[in-house]
């Protein structure tokens, strides 16, 4: 049988646009079909914007610290919303631009519209079908909102990137990694800001210390933290603020909601009961370890599939695909010590097993800690601090986890997470000089582990 394509990507996204133009690069006939914009939701309301916010917010703690360094600036300088917001929309134009010269330039054929499949092999976009040998479905995820009273309300990742105007008060609701740097960025833009977790402490599944120590750092640049709390229903006033009652009863009038409770896959209206595709118990797309569904020519990748939702795995994984599909190669995915960040102010990165994991898995493990004013903030008066810790397993010395709250924390772990994959132990960091001064040589010069 002849097929139109040898592939047909669903989603230009992170996975589907590097799966799609390795395949071609390698010779496949390919398709890839995009309902919104090129990029994904990286591109255009994820990683790159928020970034982009991120330094925004963190203006504000410049200009004051800046005084203790000689500068008079005076009051900080009136931030102007809209300004940020369109400068950031003219910057995800040019990046839309260049994800299309990409595709055009590998000979990837784009496919604008909604895709929806007719059967295992054709894909309908906009009243017309296509064949492919091969599908695969990398559609990504989309933000789930609050069933309650008023869940319509919210403002979600998906909107808050640009707003006409930005709130003066705003609830945060969620302790994952979207609300934890969304809080950060409201509150260095000016606005009046609360997070709401309904958990005793935020962003579960990091370690314990580290997570309070962000926990106790927000609050001190003046975030309001409220643990064990959450929203239960949510009515707008004639004025256009919002009244939120919280599960202790209490009311908070604020301008918006910024809900940030986890994100869905994004299946619906895709017809995948017309190809036979099946989605595991919590909704997601059911692939093997090849990335296979439950019907052979059909794959997904990526956010769908709901095994970790980060661009740099979405990549890995579609390169992996395409050159195990078109190049012959070995299909291997390694899931093990993926260094991750939080976007936090101050910021948070990882990599490796938290002090909690590798006592629960490892056995005996040496803990190293050290917790100081970074150089910078003993000028500038800001409150600031830096965390930085190493998990060792005390058998063999090898070092399972990194972790490090501070300024340019991804920066460093990003680094260090190359000696980490490679199975360094503390002595290698011992035997590793310092860069001085910095916050990161502090990790080669811890020399007793905590008692
Ligand atoms: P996506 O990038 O979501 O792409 C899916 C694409 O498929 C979309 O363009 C969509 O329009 C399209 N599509 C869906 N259905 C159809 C259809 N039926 N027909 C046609 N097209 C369709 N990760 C990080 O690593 N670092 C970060 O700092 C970071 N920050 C984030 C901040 C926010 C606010 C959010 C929401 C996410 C962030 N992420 C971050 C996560 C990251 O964006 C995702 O893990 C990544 O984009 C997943 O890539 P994907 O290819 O699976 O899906
Ligand atoms: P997360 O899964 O990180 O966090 C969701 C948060 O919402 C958790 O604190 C969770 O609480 C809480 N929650 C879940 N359901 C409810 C509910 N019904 N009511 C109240 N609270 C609820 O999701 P995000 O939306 O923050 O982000 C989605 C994913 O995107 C991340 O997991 C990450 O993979 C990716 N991402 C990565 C970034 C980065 O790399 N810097 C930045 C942003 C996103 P509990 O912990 O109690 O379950």
């Amino acid at each position: 049988m002849s097929f139109d394509y040898d592939l047909l990507v669903i989603g230009a996204g992170s996975g589907g646009v590097r799966a799609s133009r390795i395949a071609a690069g390698l010779g496949a006939r390919v398709a890839i079909a995009e309902e919104r914009q090129l990029g994904g939701t990286c591109v255009n309301v994820g990683c790159v914007p928020k970034k982009m916010y991120v330094y925004a917010s963190e203006y504000s703690e410049h200009f004051r610290g800046s005084t203790g360094f000689g500068w008079e600036a005076g009051d900080v300088p009136a931030f102007d919303w809209r300004v940020l917001r369109d400068n950031k929309s003219e910057e995800i134009l040019r990046l839309n631009g260049v994800y299309a010269r990409i595709l055009e330039s590998a000979g990837v054929e784009l496919l604008q519209g909604f895709a929806r499949f007719v059967d295992a092999h054709t894909v309908e976009i906009d009243g017309k079908s296509y064949t492919a040998e091969r599908i695969l479905i990398a559609t990504g995820g989309w933000p789930r909102v609050p069933d309650i009273e008023g869940g319509d309300l919210v403002l979600t990742s998906n909107e808050v990137f640009d707003l006409d105007t930005l709130p003066r008060r705003v609830m945060v609701q969620g302790g994952g990694y979207i609300a934890v740097e969304f809080a950060g960025i409201f509150n260095g833009l000016g606005c009046e800001t609360e997070l709401v977790y309904r958990g005793p402490l935020i962003l579960r599944g990091f370690d314990g210390e580290v997570r309070q120590f962000i926990r106790e750092q927000m609050a001190a640049k003046g975030v309001t933290m409220s643990m064990n709390l959450d929203i239960e229903s949510i009515q707008k006033r004639t004025d256009g603020a919002l009244d939120v009652r919280l599960s202790d009863g209490s009311v908070r009038t604020v301008d918006a909601v910024f809900s940030a409770i986890g994100r869905e896959p994004k299946v619906s209206g895709l017809g995948l009961e017309r190809a036979g595709v099946e989605l595991d118990a919590r909704g997601y797309i059911k692939v093997d370890d090849g990335f296979q569904t439950s019907t052979t020519n059909i794959f997904a990748l990526g956010d769908v599939i709901g095994r970790v939702q980060l661009t740099p795995v979405a990549l890995a994984e579609g390169m992996a695909l395409a050159r195990h599909w078109y190049d012959n190669q070995p299909l291997r995915m390694d899931y093990e010590s993926i260094p991750t960040a939080v976007f936090s102010q101050p910021s948070l990165a990882a990599v490796g097993l938290t002090e909690e994991a590798a006592r629960d898995t490892c056995g005996e493990v040496d803990v190293y800690v050290s917790e100081f004013t970074p150089m910078k903030h003993t000028l500038s008066g800001l409150a600031e601090r830096c965390l930085m810790k190493l998990i060792v397993r005390r058998e063999d010395q090898q070092v399972l986890g990194l972790h490090m709250a501070g300024e340019l924390a991804a920066e460093i772990v990003q680094g260090f997470a190359v000696a980490i994959k490679a199975g360094a132990t503390k002595a290698d960091f011992d035997a590793t000089i310092g860069i001085h001064p910095t916050a990161a040589e502090e990790f080669v010069t811890m020399r007793s582990p905590r008692a």
